[in-house]
């Protein structure tokens, strides 16, 4: 079927980047409004292949410009059902990126499509085109779905009118899981689809940690897990409790040891320094510790400033993604900031010092109303000296773990001091990968005692030392 385009699809384009140079024209993104949304409707309400846009056309599209961009699907088949609009969704990306020569991130109204002049040269001339692929694909891969219909948005009033009402759609969605929590059921659920560029990535859904793409939840991955159990959505029975606070299951261990085929073999689901949950490339939000003060740090993709450590959004989601385990950042759903359990294993809402303002404005009524005024925005910091003096001034619950780091460097001060020679090689530290720009510096306190000797304090850390060598000094 798939000689009928001027473009071939395979899952071997997923993964395809198209640069400025290349681009064609831009949809959506961080400049312009978008959404996507696939609704389930009633078998007589949808016309089967039909196709509509309202808008300019690819072909009425001026090469190198930024256009609105919407994408609607109606879907309708005897198993459809509501719980699978948010994986049915899930699949445009995965399936518009199949497309070669088009490119798609995110997700719901953070949508970012571009369009390569390649594609362009082979024929591509309509959203007609991609709609119809991505239609095909809908019920060649998800025989659920019977019947499809898409509505395509290129004209920004048309979708201004209708965003707001779709935003509510989201919410509600999200709002399902609230009442529900991970000891409430015995099973969790996977995600695999983002395995084909993050391979050790374990991706994993329970009541209260909604998917780090931010679109798919516990009821939807049930959802998707029901109506297909070979596709990428997949049960996870939860096994025993290891630990609650930290949400550490011996059934999550075990898929997190095959899927990520023996890289990883513990998971914590609410943990952000110990054995964090992978973090494969779509998270909406990257958790960053700032170990000057102790505290963890959150940016959001709509953010393009500096955050306190320096660093963009974009440098720290290299440093995150790829499906690894990266200890001191963490990729996040929004919502997973409405959790009860947001990373309780490393103090959850006292261990937050600093969002972008309106990452905090977003999620505000979920942070608790005695630390709301006490986590910095860029309107308060600049860098991390201001962070600091910001939060002694608050009076931030994150002064305590300073009181208690310098009782621990009292106390290692009084102690009787020995000569210490750090083993030059074989000195790994398993399980804390750290990111090559993770500052140590609050850690690792230099300059301590009198006569140039040098104190090392290692918090929360595992290591493991195949040779320590003592020397006196002469
Ligand atoms: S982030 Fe997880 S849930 Fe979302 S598409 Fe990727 S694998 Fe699936």
């Amino acid at each position: 079927m798939a000689e009928e385009f001027p473009f071939e699809i395979s899952p071997m384009f997923e993964g395809e980047r198209i640069r400025k140079d290349g681009m064609f024209v831009e949809l959506a993104g961080p400049k312009a409004v978008g959404f996507e949304l696939v609704s389930a409707t009633d078998m007589d309400e949808v016309e089967d292949g039909k196709f509509t846009l309202i808008g300019p056309d690819i072909s009425e599209m001026e090469e190198g410009a930024r256009y609105p961009f919407a994408m609607t699907y109606k879907i309708a088949g005897e198993l459809v059902e509501a719980d699978l609009e948010s994986i049915v969704e899930r699949r445009n990306h995965e399936f518009q990126n199949y497309i070669q020569g088009m490119m798609h991130l995110n997700q719901r109204d953070d949508i970012w499509v571009r369009i390569g002049k390649d594609a362009i040269e082979k024929g591509l001339t309509s959203f007609e085109q991609v709609a119809k692929a991505i239609m095909m694909l809908f019920k060649n891969e998800l025989p659920f779905i019977e019947k499809v219909e898409a509505v395509y948005y290129t004209d920004e009033a048309e979708i201004n009118k209708e965003i707001e009402s779709i935003r509510d759609i989201y919410t509600g969605r999200d709002e399902r899981t609230r009442n529900l929590h991970d000891e409430d059921v015995d099973t969790f659920y996977g995600c695999s689809l983002c395995a084909s560029f993050a391979p050790t990535s374990v991706c994993v859904i329970t009541p209260d940690r909604i998917a780090l793409c931010g679109a798919i939840n516990w009821f939807d991955g049930r959802a998707a897990a029901k109506v297909d159990p070979e596709g990428p959505q997949f049960a996870i029975p939860k096994g025993d409790v290891i630990d609650a606070e930290s949400g550490e299951y011996t059934g999550v261990n075990e898929v997190a040891e095959k899927l990520s085929s023996g890289e990883y073999d513990r998971i914590r689901l609410h943990s952000f320094l110990e054995y964090p949950h992978t973090s494969c490339g779509c998270f909406e939000v990257v958790g960053y510790y700032i170990p000057e003060v102790d505290g963890i740090g959150w940016v959001d993709r709509d953010f393009t400033g500096t955050a306190p450590n320096g660093l963009q959004f974009s440098t720290m989601a290299g440093q995150t993604g790829g499906g690894k385990q990266v200890v001191g950042f963490l990729g996040i759903g929004v919502q997973y900031f409405r959790s009860p359990k947001f990373i309780q294993a490393d103090g959850g809402w006292d261990r937050v010092v600093w969002m972008p303002k309106m990452l905090k404005d977003k999620v505000s009524e979920d942070i608790p109303d005695y630390i709301r005024d006490k986590i910095a925005t860029e309107e308060d910091v600049t860098d991390v000296e201001s962070l600091r003096n910001f939060l002694k001034d608050k009076d931030h619950p994150i002064l305590e773990r300073w009181e208690e780091e310098e009782e621990v460097e009292k106390e290692a001060s009084a102690a009787p001091q020995a000569e210490f020679t750090a083993p030059q090689a074989g000195f790994t530290a398993s399980q804390m990968q750290m990111p090559t720009n993770f500052a140590p510096s609050a850690p690792m306190v230099g300059g301590g005692g009198g006569n140039g000797g040098v104190k090392v304090i290692l918090k929360n850390a595992k290591m493991s030392v195949d040779r320590i060598i003592i020397k006196k000094l002469d």
